[in-house]
C-alpha cells in the first residue's frame, strides 16, 4: 500500500520542510527513496533500523553509507509524537500520553500479562460517533491521526519498553481501540497496521493485531479486502432500541446489516473469528433478556466469540458498572447456550487506563464537550 506524505504535526518543532519516514509503510518507503534517487533496497535497509532497532538518528545506522546517512538527514526525519506524560499503575499498567499539533493530545495504555503485552493504540484525536457510555465520545472530535502518529504511537511505547523486535517483544498484541473510529481513519489506519504485521515492522501475526470498529459496515468488508488482521466490534446491545441508544452509529448501520457483514468476514477469513465486545452497564444491558437477545445474535455467528468488560464509570457518565452477581450471571447464561465468553479484568484503574476511560486532549470542533458539559452543569447527568 502507498502512502502520499502526509504532513505530520505531532511535533510542532518538527521541520516543516522534511519528511517523516514513520509517514510510510514498505511499499511507500520504496517509492519515496526511488524519488530521492536512490535504489529501493536501501529504504529496507533503514526500516530495519528504525522498527526493529528503533533508532531515530541516520548517523547511527552504521550499514547505511555516508552519503545515503547525509542526505536523510538533510530530507528526512524519524518523528513519533512526543510523551507529554506516562503514568505506570500498580498493576504495570502504562498509559502514555502524546502531544499531538495544537495542544491536541491522544492516549496509549500497554497492558502487561504473563504470557502476553498488549498495546492499545488510538487511530483519531476524539471520535465523531459519540457513543454514550464513552469518555472519548463525550469529547467530540478534532482530526484523524496520520500514520506516523498512529505507528508512532507503537514505536514510543516499545522504545520505552525496551521492546527490541526478535529479541525481547514486550509487545507481543496490538488493538485499535484507543480514541477514534479508526475505519474513519482507514487509509492512515491500515498503512500503520500493515508495519505492525511487515516482517521489517513490528513483524506481528494477523491474529495478533486487531481492528475494533462501532460498526461501519461498508469499510468491514473493504478492511476485509485490503489487510490480514483481527476484528472486534463494539457491540454492547443485541437489540436495535437500546443499541441505537448506546452506540449511535446503529441507527444508520442496524444490527441485520452488522450481522450480515460479520458473516462475510467470517465467510472471507474461515479460519479467524470476531470478538465482540459487549460493556456491561448495571440495569442497562446487563440483565438476563439481555443475555438471551446476545445468544440469539452469536447463533448467526456461531464461530465467534463475545468479550464482556464491566464499565469503567468516568467523570459525568450517567452509566454505573453491573455488580459482580450480574455479571457472573449473565456470562454464566452466555456460556451454557454454548457461547464462547470472556471476561475482561479491569486494568490500569488507578491512572484512569481502563477501557471506556481514554480521553486525552481533544480541541473539540464538534462542540460535544461543551454540550456534555452544559448537561453535566444543569444535572442532567450526574458525576461517577
Ligand atoms: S466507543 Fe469507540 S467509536 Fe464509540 S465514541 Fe468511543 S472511541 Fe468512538
Amino acid at each position: 500500500m502507498v502512502n502520499q506524505v502526509a504532513a505530520t504535526t505531532s511535533d510542532p518543532t518538527a521541520p516543516a520542510d522534511k519528511v517523516n519516514l514513520l509517514d510510510f509503510d514498505r511499499e511507500g518507503l520504496r517509492d519515496f527513496f526511488t524519488q530521492i534517487g536512490e535504489k529501493p533496497y536501501r529504504a529496507e535497509q533503514v526500516m530495519k533500523w528504525i522498527y526493529h532497532h528503533l533508532e531515530d538518528d541516520f548517523e547511527k545506522m552504521t550499514d547505511v553509507g555516508k552519503a545515503l546517512r547525509a542526505k536523510l538527514e538533510a530530507s528526512c526525519y524519524v518523528g513519533p509524537p512526543k510523551t507529554l506524560l506516562e503514568k505506570v499503575a500498580t498493576d504495570g499498567t502504562h498509559k502514555w500520553l502524546l502531544g499531538m499539533d495544537r495542544g491536541n493530545a491522544v492516549e496509549a495504555v500497554y497492558i502487561p500479562e504473563p504470557t502476553r503485552g498488549t498495546l492499545c493504540v488510538s487511530s483519531q484525536i476524539g471520535c465523531a460517533l459519540a457513543c454514550t457510555f464513552c469518555s472519548t465520545g463525550t469529547q467530540g472530535f478534532n482530526r484523524n491521526l496520520a500514520p506516523s502518529e498512529v505507528i508512532g504511537q507503537m514505536w514510543v511505547a516499545a522504545k520505552q519498553l525496551g521492546n527490541i523486535t526478535h529479541q525481547n517483544r514486550r509487545i507481543t498484541n496490538v488493538v485499535m481501540m484507543g480514541m477514534g473510529e479508526p475505519l474513519l481513519n482507514f487509509d492512515n489506519v491500515t498503512t500503520a497496521m500493515s508495519l505492525m504485521r511487515d516482517d521489517l515492522g513490528f513483524g506481528l501475526a494477523s491474529k495478533r493485531v486487531t481492528l475494533s470498529t462501532a460498526g461501519l459496515v461498508p469499510m468491514i468488508d473493504k478492511l476485509s479486502e485490503t489487510i490480514d488482521v483481527s476484528l472486534a466490534v463494539s457491540l454492547h446491545a443485541a437489540n436495535d432500541e437500546l443499541r441505537t441508544e448506546l452506540v449511535p452509529l446503529n441507527k444508520r448501520y442496524p444490527l441485520a446489516e452488522l450481522t450480515a457483514a460479520c458473516q462475510r468476514w467470517v465467510a472471507r477469513k474461515p479460519r479467524t473469528s470476531i470478538t465482540f465486545e459487549y460493556t456491561l452497564m448495571k440495569g442497562i444491558n446487563d440483565q438476563p433478556e439481555h443475555a438471551r437477545q446476545l445468544i440469539k445474535f452469536m447463533r448467526k455467528l456461531p464461530t465467534c466469540k463475545v468479550n464482556l468488560i464491566p464499565f469503567n464509570p468516568f467523570p459525568g457518565t450517567r452509566y454505573e458498572r453491573s455488580d459482580a452477581q450480574a455479571i457472573h450471571a449473565f456470562q454464566t447464561l452466555l456460556l451454557n447456550a454454548g457461547v464462547l465468553t470472556m471476561l475482561r479484568r479491569t486494568r490500569g484503574d488507578d491512572i484512569d487506563a481502563a477501557c471506556g476511560q481514554l480521553k486525552g486532549q481533544v480541541l473539540d470542533r464538534t462542540r460535544r464537550q461543551a454540550a456534555f458539559r452544559k448537561r453535566l452543569e444543569e444535572g442532567g447527568i450526574h458525576a461517577a
